[in-house]
């Protein structure tokens, strides 16, 4: 297989980390550089608790794109500091995948045509869980013979948004199959405000925040005298890394951006 040479923005994020980790152990993947906030100068194996990964660690990101010889920014940062990094990247004509949440519609769009003039790839994916993605395909599958759901997702406490992304993407996706239909008695009452969660087309979203989870969710279909569960679970976040390579490796190989892991997921 072709060696990859990746530029890696967050190392010493807790996405980086592992990111760092699935880079090390995979044969064709090879760190060429790192882009952190501090460290300018050093090299990952400097860092205490990072790998002894002899990569050269950047502050100016064009400086890096500038010096060093790379195929792919594999971007794990924050919103504002991602897209800035992600649009660098194309504009040196560098492929990104892009893990960060919180871009808007317009960031995607602009992001988009940035690709598309470079002809080149760019991967995002709010949601890198290979487990996850299989589970909004089967809920889709499912609400085509279940059209009574209900979305339960549950993550960690410092969550900001509510409800997660792949809850609104499982509702949305659920709704391009299934007629849209108000769940429950006409005539139900809520008794305190939100007891039945939030309402998308009809179909009811309940945001569970506790500390100790990561990122889990469940897909309830009732129909007559039966149910069908659909759940998965990220323990931890390793379970992202699977779709890191998988996107790092269709990447190399597309010419537009992508949205959505779903998208490269026959
Ligand atoms: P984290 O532990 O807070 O790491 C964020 C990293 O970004 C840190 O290394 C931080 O450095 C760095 N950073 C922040 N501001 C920066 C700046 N101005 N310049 C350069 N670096 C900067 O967060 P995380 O849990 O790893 O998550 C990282 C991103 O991935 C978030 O957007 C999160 O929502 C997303 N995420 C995606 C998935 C998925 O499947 N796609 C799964 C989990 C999380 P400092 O320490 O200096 O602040």
């Amino acid at each position: 297989m072709k060696q990859i040479r990746i530029v890696l923005a967050g190392p010493r994020g807790r996405m980086g980390q592992e990111a760092l980790k699935l880079i090390q152990e995979t044969d064709h993947f090879e760190l060429a550089a790192a882009v952190d906030r501090i460290h300018d100068g050093k090299y990952i194996s400097d860092i205490e608790g990072l790998p002894s990964l002899k990569a050269p660690i950047y502050t100016d990101i064009e400086k890096c794109f500038q010096e060093v010889e790379a195929d792919v920014l594999v971007d794990l940062t924050t919103p504002e500091i991602g897209r800035f990094h992600t649009k660098k990247a194309l504009e040196y004509g560098m492929r990104a995948v892009v893990g960060t949440t919180g871009f808007s519609e317009e960031d995607l769009q602009e992001l988009r045509q940035a690709a598309e003039e470079k002809g080149i790839g760019c991967i995002i994916a709010p949601n890198f869980a290979i487990g996850a993605i299989l589970m909004m395909k089967f809920s889709q599958m499912a609400a085509k013979y279940f059209s009574d759901v209900e979305i339960i997702e549950l993550h960690h406490d410092q969550k900001l948004d509510a409800p997660s992304g792949t809850g609104l993407k499982t509702a949305e996706l659920i709704a391009q199959v299934r007629e849209t239909k108000q769940q429950g008695h006409p005539e139900e009452t809520e008794l305190l405000p939100g007891a039945r969660g939030a309402n998308y087309d009809g179909i009811h979203l309940h945001s569970v925040r506790l500390p100790g989870l990561i990122a889990h969710q469940e897909v309830l279909f009732g129909g007559f005298g039966q149910s069908l569960t659909i759940r998965h679970d990220s323990y931890n976040r390793a379970s992202f890394m699977s779709g890191v390579k998988l996107a790092v490796d269709t990447v190399m190989a597309v010419d537009t951006l992508i949205y959505g892991l779903e998208n490269i997921i026959e």
